[in-house]
């Protein structure tokens, strides 16, 4: 992982060496004497081999963030889980008393603002620049969960029954992340054609989802003699972040 290093004076940080796959880009401060506290980002497209505007900020580190920046859904969804953690692929923005209010949406959430303007995240960035998590007030908040990994579950689960229910959780990883995908790629490219294939992973995250609920209730009824148990939120939210890892490991990233 490359690290920010101040380069030659003190209005200049580069991510990474120069020349070397982990280079990443650069900040720098606008002209010290008009404009002290303005830094520019620049990040490096190894494809092109060219250094690329991607926003700019009151101080070194926001504009820091703005290079190789990873945007997230900005969408406060409650205490238990926290700010949509799912990759953010349009913005929508508003003009509002002389301002640009701007918001990073993903797939799934990609229409909940009525009324303001929509434009691929890429498209908004490299046109007008963007930090990540701008419109969160105080943060991005991610509500701890202590549950370890569900392969692991599987493995160190003391019975058959508990196994079988771990297994068919970790089938509803797969599809929940191509559900998303599908849902963010048709967000940013709305054709008949994505929506059948969104609509296709749909369908199947339905189906596994209801496989999984079904294990679990037969898991509490055989260990705990409970009758009519759901999938509770915890164990939902163990799968989506899985989900989330799955998708930041899928080529191209969202
Ligand atoms: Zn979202």
């Amino acid at each position: 992982m490359a690290e920010w290093v101040q380069g030659g004076y003190s209005g200049i940080y580069y991510l990474g060496e120069k020349g070397t796959k982990d280079y990443g880009g650069y900040v720098l401060r606008a002209d010290g004497e008009t404009n002290p506290e303005v830094w520019f980002a620049y990040e490096w497209d190894a494809s092109k081999e060219a250094h690329a505007w991607v926003g700019r900020a009151t101080t070194a580190e926001d504009a820091q963030k703005a290079v190789k920046g990873k945007f997230l859904c900005e969408v406060w969804r409650n205490k238990e889980t926290g700010h949509c953690p799912y990759p953010g692929v349009v913005v929508r923005t508003l003009l509002y008393r002389g301002e640009q209010l701007r918001m990073v949406l993903c797939g799934e959430h990609s229409h909940v603002m009525k009324g303001w303007e929509t434009l691929r995240l890429e498209d908004y960035r490299s046109k007008y620049g963007l930090i990540p998590n701008v419109g969160i007030y105080g943060g991005r908040i991610t509500p701890p969960l202590d549950l370890p990994p569900i392969r692991e579950a599987v493995l160190n689960a003391p019975t058959i029954t508990e196994r079988n229910m771990w297994i068919a959780l970790n089938r509803v990883v797969r599809p929940l992340a191509e559900m998303h995908y599908w849902w963010g790629h048709f967000a940013r490219f709305p054709l008949d054609v994505n929506e059948r294939s969104y609509r296709d992973a749909r369908g199947q995250w339905n189906r596994v989802q209801e496989q999984a609920a079904g294990m679990y209730a037969v898991y509490m009824r055989e260990e705990h003699g409970k009758r009519n148990a759901t999938l509770p939120n915890e164990l939902l939210r163990l799968i989506e972040r899985e989900a989330v890892a799955y998708l930041k490991g899928k080529k191209g990233g969202k």
